[in-house]
């Protein structure tokens, strides 16, 4: 233990003068209800603690919310940023403001969480917008396209570059506003039982996977299926299906693809860096009092922050445990690699030559890509390049 001493002078005076500040700060917020709860109202049991510092906090109204997951809890990585949501919504507010989580299928199946958010069944959802494509095919750059962006790019084009203004027009039609939900970074290409040498191993491939890479895999030839993640093991284990994507190592590991089919292909160019989203139904949001939306949107950013750190962590063990169970990694081939852009791109000219809000956010999107990649390459992506040397 280090004996405490007595704070200099100098020392007494600056916290002197620290405490006048804070008395100050407070007055000043107690005026404003809204700023004062967030500052003061925490960590207290009873606003009336305050009575003697100024006037009493009138306004903490009990707010429940429930939120529907697309994700099962089993996706501790994923599902995990609500966990985190909702606490800290619950900390920041003192308890007054509680979220519930439910994994996917309690309230409403993976698949309609938007839906559950649009109709006001649930106040907000944690989803991927790919999901959605049915109903809109531009949602998709709201997670990711094929050969698109990279989890930092995608941050970056959502929170700086334009990409949440454009893609809040749409969900508007929704109901909805819409907040990046944590990306699970570059995802790797799956789970193959045999290796594929070139495009032509792909004609007649029984794979598992879902949306524009399913769409892109199956002009390309394969025969696309989409299984829910529990279905995967049993149908690749008895040759139902011949390869199987799902996400990158760590959650790879725990569903057990390595014991039946062991070449492991990357990159995932179908999801270079998907960002999931939260997504809040307009009218609840309308309706919630200023600090707690403040609140709501601080513990969004944090989870959204979270989910990255996550699995830039959780990955490289998992790398590891695999090729020591028996994985063998494979990249692409690169005239795999050149036909899956290709027909990426035919694909996405296509429906932006359907929809002009398509033409309109692919090609800022686009824009923003290219700038994007051109700094990437020119100093990240070398640097990268060099670590397999060392
Ligand atoms: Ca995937």
């Amino acid at each position: 233990m280090v004996q405490r001493s007595q704070p200099p002078q100098a020392e007494q005076k600056k916290i002197k003068a620290k405490n006048g500040r804070r008395d100050f700060l407070w007055k000043a917020a107690s005026g404003l209800t809204a700023a004062a709860l967030v500052t003061h109202g925490c960590g207290s049991s009873s606003p009336n603690s305050h009575a003697n510092e100024g006037p009493a906090v009138h306004t903490s109204p009990k707010v429940m919310w429930r939120l529907a997951s697309s994700f099962p809890r089993a996706l501790d990585t994923i599902y995990g940023v609500s966990d985190t949501l909702a606490k800290r919504v619950s900390e920041l507010t003192n308890g007054q403001f509680t979220i519930r989580p439910y994994p996917q299928g309690e309230l409403v199946p993976a698949m309609e969480v938007l839906d559950a958010v649009q109709q006001g069944t649930v106040q907000m959802g944690h989803t991927a917008s790919y999901y959605y494509k049915g109903k809109n095919p531009v949602l998709a750059f709201d997670c990711a396209v094929p050969f698109g962006l990279t989890a930092r790019q995608q941050n970056a084009w959502l929170v700086e570059g334009g990409g949440l203004e454009l893609m809040r027009d749409v969900f508007a039609d929704f109901n909805i506003v819409n907040y990046p939900g944590g990306n699970t970074g570059m995802q790797m290409g799956g789970w193959f039982r045999r290796e594929l040498n070139n495009v032509a191993d792909i004609n007649g491939l029984k794979m598992r996977i879902p949306g524009l890479g399913g769409e892109v895999m199956s002009r390309m030839g394969a025969t696309v299926q989409v299984l829910a993640g529990g279905d995967i093991f049993p149908a690749l284990e008895r040759g139902a299906i011949d390869a199987t994507e799902w996400v990158g190592p760590y959650d790879d590991e725990k569903l057990g693809f390595y014991k039946v089919a062991k070449y492991y292909y990357y990159p995932g160019w179908w999801e270079p860096g998907p960002s999931l989203s939260f997504m809040v139904n307009q009218n609840a949001l309308a309706k919630l009092p200023a600090h707690y939306r403040a609140v709501l949107e601080v513990a969004m950013a944090e989870a959204n922050h979270e989910m990255l750190i996550n699995y830039d962590a959780k990955n490289p063990p998992a790398l590891r445990r695999l090729l020591e169970a028996g994985a063998e990694l494979r990249p692409f081939a690169e005239d795999i690699m050149n036909l899956a852009r290709k027909t990426s791109v035919d694909l996405m000219e296509e429906l932006a030559g359907k929809d002009a809000v398509y033409r309109k956010v692919y090609d800022q999107w686009s824009a923003f890509r290219n700038d994007s990649y051109r700094w990437f390459n020119t100093a990240e992506n070398e640097y990268a390049a060099y670590t397999r040397k060392m």
